[in-house]
């Protein structure tokens, strides 16, 4: 079977650093796979290069059996590949609405953008109730939701989530994470970058713990949490 994604010896530098040294992971169909690390262990930067915003110095990237590391990033997005940013990046002068739809932006099927939007609001209840609001005036959780249901507009078969739970309260943050296993479950594949490790791997499939650039371990969700090494270095037990 072919995996939805696949990361084959990934390298990516900037300029002389090297901050991505030759990964390879995969994310099957239908799975959420988690990316676990800290402050720059190089997760932002291999969810950027996915997405095409960087590209590698070696190694390659297939989505669908498809090499994508030279594809622009608009076609990327249009293959059905999705990211949602870290910091959230949502445009705050624009409406809710306005925000959502320019996550359609590679599509025109009118009435069924109207169909997903609802959807969005369905999710997020709070983006339906302000939806003609600027972003600017939503809190952080809020502006999160907004970026989560901006990247599901372009109806992905793959949504990269980077560091979602960021700066979120312990409610908003259950919040985000329950979306997840509800994406999940309507049938999105999902790969989730966090810091937060617990929450990422208690709804993972299976996860890569990612250091100074190098996958040092991996294993399913449950594996990891049981993982000695896991455990004291990023869940905070000795
Ligand atoms: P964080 O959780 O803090 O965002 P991260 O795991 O996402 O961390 P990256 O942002 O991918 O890490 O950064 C990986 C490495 O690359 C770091 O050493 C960082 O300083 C470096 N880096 C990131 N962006 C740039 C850039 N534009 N120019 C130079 N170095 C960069």
């Amino acid at each position: 079977m072919t995996a939805m994604l696949e990361v084959r010896d990934l390298e990516v530098a900037y300029g002389k650093i090297v901050a991505v040294k030759r990964i390879s992971f995969s994310v099957e169909q239908g799975q959420v796979v988690s990316l676990i690390g800290t402050n720059g262990a190089g997760k932002t930067t291999t969810l950027r290069t996915i997405s095409g915003l960087l590209r590698p110095t070696s190694g390659e990237i297939l989505f669908q059996g498809q090499r994508i590391d030279d594809v622009p990033a608009h076609d990327i997005v249009t293959m059905g590949l999705a990211h949602s940013p870290e910091g959230r990046r949502i445009f705050p002068r624009l409406s809710v609405e306005e925000n959502l739809l320019l996550g359609a932006f590679t599509r025109n099927d009118q009435s069924a953008i109207r169909t997903d939007l609802e959807a969005a609001y369905a999710l997020f209840p709070i983006l339906g109730e302000r939806r003609k609001q600027p972003a600017g005036t939503f809190s952080g959780g809020e502006q999160q939701m907004l970026a989560m249901g901006r990247a599901m507009m372009s109806r992905p078969k793959l949504l990269m989530l980077d560091e979602p739970s960021m700066g979120l309260s312990p409610i908003m943050m259950k919040r985000i994470m329950t979306t997840v296993t509800e994406l999940q479950k309507q049938g999105t594949t999902i790969l989730l970058v966090e810091q937060n490790a617990q929450a990422a791997l208690k709804r993972a499939d299976y996860g890569y713990v990612l250091e100074v650039g190098k996958i040092v371990v991996e294993g399913t969700g449950r594996e990891l949490l049981v993982n000695d090494d896991v455990r004291k270095a990023y869940l905070g037990e000795d």
